[in-house]
């Protein structure tokens, strides 16, 4: 190895430009963004901690924070020497995606790989860092010892100290077996918008996706290619630091190790950190695709679209054979491809029922979605099928009847752990499910974490508060507004998001009378089957929006597509507003806000995805009408409270 080393960082730390031979006195390496403008800079403490910091031109936006592990063949955190650095290696790539929010992806960045031994001068980690203009991801590969060829990772001491003053948009962790028949955690708490730094959620941290505020960036936390070789992980919070955590053991009815096991020598998850003076870079990042591949070929031509379900208007009283019938007519009528048939189906309405309904909507060019209970042992939700996806005998017998009734995916529920044995739950069923051609949504689940291109028929993950709480809770129907200025920008940036929204009913039921009310405008709802994205849209409509909802909104709802091109953030900020623009398989763009203030708000709009003169529809005000794209390319519109716009 020859000067392998590096300019000098202005970081606050001690910095010095040393030769790679020269590593006994080396404090600092430098890992540079192809732009030269995001930086990531490692060191080394006296008492042998491995840190780390992040740098966008020269501000340190992630502090310097400790790397290393724990495991159960030695305790890797302390007493460690950079030991070796690798060249900076340019890598590139390009490729296409058909189910998650850009189509056409591509990245350059660089990437150094650092060698690091303990005390007996015995390698015990390296860290890659992968460097592009807006993020930095990292892994490490951990090393065999002679004869120990696997270890359990028991704890791991990866850091993100955040600099003072910085503001966070976090969920908290749920605690273990609690919840609706002991499912959680399943992603669902309130986010935190701008709150201080120091608390630790409810006592155990938060889960990922997590943006903060500093002075002046924004920095998003993630992970990506988590598979069943390791566990999923969150934040737990002491101070300004911010360290990963893996899962309680509690969790999953306490069945199954917290900790992964890794065969040696062996890799961990790519932790990302995604970096921008504005959220432009947050909400479009790609990071979480760029760093995996997919583990297998789709088994099968998997087509998107439009879904709606019954469920969340009417609850399970209406999961039977007439109802859904009603359900598939109203689908065929939107001119949409699903329908998704919820829980109890297997009693309510009976297999070979189930068989007659789908040969019944395949005549009308609608596929069927079916509810499965993942469980299992792991929590005591009651809902029907259950035992059917935990073991793959059993699986692999349902998911052949499944094809032969001509079903075209499945909606797996109340899965509640980030246990490594669980993520190897979710891949065996994806990629059993991709054996007999089907698509698979999960609830009451974890986030993706790079699983739209790992598993070419995953289509989407609930982990988030979504529209069963606003059939559940009139609070969240009076701050419904709030989640759609944060999930597209945070949420749906690491992964297709299953909402299940859009609702244009005034009430959650069937008689559109009773039960919680909305309180944003349809418009509103329009604008969030745009913001929030994911291939195979459940949208909660209901056959009496047919004659109860404004006809341009149905229009709207009956061509809205559910798979983009591409996207762009345009302005907003979490818990107040929000404008983003997807770009549809035709290239035509369509520019969506929302507004969750108390009070209307007035925005200049900046039109330069349209040519001038372009005549284009402005939805707002409970109305729709036509604009044509002035020489400024701008537009000045006002929003209402709890309400949005669409142009397209
Ligand atoms: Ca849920």
């Amino acid at each position: 190895m020859k000067k392998v080393i590096t300019s000098v960082l202005t970081l606050g730390l001690t910095t010095l430009t040393l030769t790679g031979q020269d590593t006994t006195n080396l404090t600092t390496y430098n890992v540079p963004s192809p732009d030269g403008k995001l930086q990531v800079a490692l060191s080394q403490t006296a008492n042998g901690e491995i840190q780390y910091a992040v740098v966008l031109d020269r501000d340190t936006v992630v502090m310097p924070s400790s790397l290393g592990m724990q495991t159960s063949i030695g305790d890797f955190s302390q007493h460690l020497k950079i030991a070796k650095a690798g060249t900076l290696i340019p890598v590139s790539d390009n490729y296409t995606m058909n189910n998650a929010k850009r189509r056409n992806c591509s990245f350059s960045a660089n990437e150094r790989t650092y060698t690091i031994q303990d005390s007996e001068g015995k390698p015990v980690w390296d860290v890659t860092f992968h460097v592009d203009n807006n993020n930095v991801a990292f892994r490490y590969k951990v090393y065999d010892r002679g004869d120990r060829k696997a270890c359990v990772v028991q704890e791991e001491r990866t850091e993100y100290t955040m600099p003072d003053g910085t503001r966070t948009y976090i969920c908290p962790q749920m605690t273990p077996q609690t919840g609706f028949a002991r499912t959680a955690p399943s992603y669902e708490t309130y986010y935190e918008y701008g709150a201080e730094m120091g608390k630790n959620g409810h006592g155990r941290g938060y889960t990922l996706p997590a943006l903060f505020h500093t002075s002046n960036a924004w920095v998003m936390l993630c992970e990506t290619g988590v598979d069943g070789d390791y566990c999923a992980s969150r934040l737990t919070c002491q101070g300004h630091t911010y360290r990963v955590a893996y899962p309680e053991q509690t969790e999953f009815g306490g069945i199954g190790s917290a900790a992964p096991g890794l065969m040696l020598p062996g890799l961990t998850p790519w932790r990302t950190i995604t970096v921008g003076r504005d959220l432009a870079p947050i909400a479009e990042t790609t990071i979480m695709w760029d760093l995996v591949k997919p583990l297998y070929a789709a088994a099968s031509y998997y087509k998107y679209g439009k879904s709606t379900w019954s469920w969340v208007i009417r609850m399970d009283g209406s999961c039977n054979y007439d109802e859904q019938k009603e359900y598939i007519d109203f689908a065929a009528e939107l001119g949409w491809q699903y329908v998704l048939i919820d829980a109890w189906w297997d009693t309510n309405i009976g297999y070979d029922k189930i068989a007659e309904l789908s040969a019944y909507a395949e005549k009308k060019g609608i596929g069927l979605f079916l509810w499965y209970n993942s469980n299992g042992y792991w929590n005591d939700a009651p809902q029907g099928p259950r035992g059917k996806m935990h073991r793959m005998i059993d699986r692999r017998r349902e998911m052949l009847w499944l094809k032969q009734a001509g079903i075209k995916g499945l909606k797996v529920d109340f899965i509640g752990s980030d246990k490594q044995q669980t993520m190897q739950m979710y891949e065996d069923i994806l990629a059993d499910a991709n054996e007999y051609g089907l698509m698979v949504i999960f609830h009451g689940c974890t986030i993706p974490r790079g699983w739209e291109r790992m598993y070419p028929n995953f289509v989407a993950c609930e982990a988030a508060r979504v529209s069963e709480n606003l059939a559940f809770s009139q609070h969240d129907n009076d701050i419904e507004a709030l989640a759609a200025t944060i999930l597209p920008v945070l949420r749906n940036s690491i992964g297709n998001m299953d909402f299940g929204g859009s609702t244009l009913n005034k009430h959650y039921s069937k008689n559109n009378q009773r039960g919680t009310e909305r309180k944003t405008t349809d418009v509103y709802a329009l604008a969030t089957a745009v913001l929030f994205q994911t291939p195979v849209q459940n949208f909660a409509l209901a056959p009496n929006n047919l004659t109860d909802a404004p006809a341009w909104a149905i229009d709207f709802m009956r061509q809205v597509p559910t798979c983009w091109q591409d996207l762009k953030w345009l302005a907003g900020t979490p818990g107040q507003d929000l404008v983003m623009a997807r770009q549809d398989m035709h290239g035509h763009w369509y520019t969506a806000g929302v507004n969750a203030g108390k009070e209307p708000l007035t925005l200049q709009l900046d039109l330069t995805l349209y040519e001038v003169g372009e005549q284009l529809s402005l939805y707002i005000d409970n109305d729709v009408k036509p604009i044509k794209v002035n020489k400024k390319r701008t537009l000045r519109v006002t929003i209402p409270a709890n309400g949005g716009f669409v142009i397209k």
